[in-house]
């Protein structure tokens, strides 16, 4: 495969890979100070390595800030997108940075898909076709206005994935009738999921949930619970021992069974509170991204599960 590099001329992916290896091995203050310029150009390039390919196939660049939103550009566009997903695997997607490279293949895409307020540094570097999904559907109740969460709402979800479909159909009008299948069938998918879920938690015990970050407030907004979080809409808020004792005490008054800890940030503080207050912890997951063989469904129906236990749902 050949691309075109910002030193004129074309260059093999694999020698452009080596280029910036070499470059960033180069010692000294002085020369890395000249060697800057073009490790930059070249940083700036190799994104190009894929962009190029998707670019030879005809398909529309996507670039998706979060898990659940390049899931939905993914299920959507199928062959005809190629969905770059901005938040490492196995990272938290909060406050992630962009890299140089990355902001040039944010403001190159076909379209990009974010949730304004989630992470600063694609807001700031996003232009072009741009899709909040935060904007998406029905306003949310004033409470739920600054929580970028929305995903946990398969309602909301729905919405989002008819707005994906209509901007890929516009991008790539010859593929349009195949857009709108794609979201018919992801739309079935959320319906289906949205009726379990309010079967599944349609008589609980409890109604209190008690999270490790602030990521359920949709969710509980859309299936009458009520959300106390540890930490705020971001985790790394490090919440203050006062809040800690005071979750404790509303966990021990308010016959909450289960804290609720999650995959990609430590347990350690959901684990105190549990223990403080003698109750256990189980895993609910925000959906920030996924392990291999999950996706967003089989995310959301286990976390489903594990409130139906937590809340003593019959
Ligand atoms: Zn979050």
């Amino acid at each position: 495969m050949k691309i075109t590099t910002l030193m004129g001329g074309p260059l093999d992916c694999t020698v452009a890979f080596q280029l910036k290896l070499t470059m960033i091995f180069i010692s000294g203050q002085n020369a890395a100070m000249r060697a800057l310029p073009a490790l930059l150009a070249c940083s700036l390039v190799l994104p190009g390595c894929a962009r190029s390919t998707a670019h030879q196939a005809g398909r529309v660049e996507v670039v998706a800030g979060v898990y659940p939103l390049a899931y939905v550009a993914e299920r959507i566009g199928g062959a005809h997108v190629h969905v770059t997903d901005l938040t490492p695997a196995g990272a938290e997607p909060h406050d992630i940075e962009l890299s140089p490279a990355q902001v040039g293949e944010v403001q190159q895409a076909g379209l990009v898909l974010l949730v304004h307020g989630l992470q600063a540094a694609l807001d700031a570097a996003a232009r072009g076709n741009v899709l909040d999904a935060a904007q998406v559907g029905a306003p949310p109740a004033p409470g739920l206005a600054k929580d970028p969460h929305v995903w946990q709402d398969p309602v909301r979800m729905s919405a989002i994935a008819t707005e994906v479909a209509g901007r890929m159909a516009a991008r790539d009008t010859a593929h349009a009738s195949d857009y709108t299948a794609g979201a018919a069938a992801l739309v079935a998918d959320l319906r289906r999921l949205d009726a379990d879920i309010r079967a599944a938690l349609g008589h609980c015990a409890r109604h209190d949930i008690v999270t490790s970050h602030e990521a359920f407030g949709h969710f509980a907004a859309r299936y009458g619970l009520h959300q106390v979080g540890i930490a705020g809409i971001s985790p790394d808020a490090d919440p203050s021992p006062r809040r800690l004792a005071d979750i404790a005490a509303y966990v021990r008054t308010h016959d909450v069974t289960t804290v609720f800890t999650e995959s990609l940030v430590s347990p350690r503080v959901a684990e105190t509170v549990a223990r403080e207050a003698h109750v256990r912890t189980a895993v609910l997951d925000p959906i920030e991204g996924v392990r291999p063989g999950d996706d967003y469904f089989t995310v959301m129906r286990r976390n489903v599960a594990a409130l139906r236990v937590a809340l003593g749902c019959t």
